[in-house]
């Protein structure tokens, strides 16, 4: 049979039959043949997703850590946005918004963004959410104010 890549894809990233077949408009048996193609499991009764037994492992399942420390989605992306989606428990989550929960045990306020400098980067580290950004944008300003001065001109410091 051909196998569309798409279906493919949401397969090996463990989606739920009956959620791949809504989303791309197919029918549950070519999900199902599709499944059977590539050799992958027969789901578990109940349509829960059962690939993975816990979060973490479907976030480990689904990305991959590079030599410099930092952590790249190899999972499945949203076709149109191409946001990092992970599937889990039937939720559909971005990516960037698991990693973030994992590493700090809290939901993100606003988007969770990589401070790295690495683009696209979902390592937990690595993220802040809206209030952390803010954070660190008071302390720049506060920085600027106290030392500012000093790293534009030359002049040693006052009161020495
Ligand atoms: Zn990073």
């Amino acid at each position: 049979m051909k196998v569309r890549a798409d279906v493919a894809e949401m397969l090996r990233a463990g989606v739920p039959h009956s959620r791949i077949a809504r989303e791309l408009g197919v029918s549950q048996g070519t999900v199902r043949r599709t499944n059977h193609a590539l050799g992958l499991p027969a789901p578990l009764r109940g349509g829960r997703p059962s690939r993975y037994p816990t979060l973490v492992a479907v976030f480990r399942g689904n990305s991959e850590e590079t030599e410099d420390g930092h952590v790249r989605w190899t999972g499945y992306r949203d076709a149109s946005s191409n946001t990092p989606l992970l599937f889990y428990a039937g939720e559909k989550t971005p990516a960037p918004k698991a990693a973030f929960q994992l590493h700090y045990g809290r939901e993100p306020i606003g988007k969770p963004l990589p401070t790295c400098g690495m683009t696209g980067c979902i390592a937990g580290a690595h993220l802040a959410d809206r209030p952390m950004r803010e954070a660190n944008a008071r302390a720049d300003a506060a920085y600027d104010a106290i030392f500012g001065a000093l790293s534009t001109n030359d002049e040693p410091p006052q009161g020495t």
